[in-house]
């Protein structure tokens, strides 16, 4: 069975998320998103939240779970038997992080591949921290959201 994880912080997730998941769908007999829980980093919405939020929107994909992990992603994906990582490409910063972790997630994930979707161009401005930029600015950011999300 073809499992890939897709981690990261979802904090909160976007339109931009959802639809990498959408497009890697055909590729994969299961998709985990799941929400690496990093100590040293500071969130704007509490791990239950975005977990919740994950579940909602992807309740109707039955090829889709929602999971969390700390320590090593690769480790993680070792624990859950995935051979895949999933990650999106927006821009050249993204990719001079993006090569370097996955350099390094093969060599101590014992060969785990990561497959990388180039942001569509509708998509590739959004990321979550300009997301939460806009809610901590009290404005409305739900264009940027699945429907699912509702943040008053
Ligand atoms: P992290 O904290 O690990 O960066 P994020 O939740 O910010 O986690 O992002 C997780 C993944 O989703 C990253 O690979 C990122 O490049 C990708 N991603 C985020 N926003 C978009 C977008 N608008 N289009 C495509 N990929 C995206």
């Amino acid at each position: 069975m073809k499992i890939a994880v897709f981690p990261g912080s979802f904090d909160p997730i976007t339109v931009g998320h959802v639809d990498l998941v959408k497009r890697a769908l055909p590729l994969f007999d299961k998709i985990v998103v799941a929400v690496g829980i990093n100590s040293t980093k500071k969130y704007l919405f509490p791990l239950e939240q975005r977990l919740e939020w994950l579940r909602q929107v992807f309740a109707k994909y039955p090829q889709v779970e929602v999971d969390s992990f700390q320590n090593l992603t690769a480790h993680y994906c070792q624990k859950i038997g995935a051979n895949y990582l999933l990650r999106g490409l927006r821009n050249a910063s993204d990719f001079d992080y993006e090569k370097t972790i996955s350099q390094l997630n093969h060599i101590v994930g014992g060969g785990i591949e990561t497959v990388f979707f180039i942001a569509q161009p509708e998509y590739s401005h959004i990321s979550s921290t300009i997301v939460r930029e806009i809610i901590i600015g009290g404005a409305d950011a739900s264009p940027f959201l699945p429907p699912e999300i509702n943040i008053k």
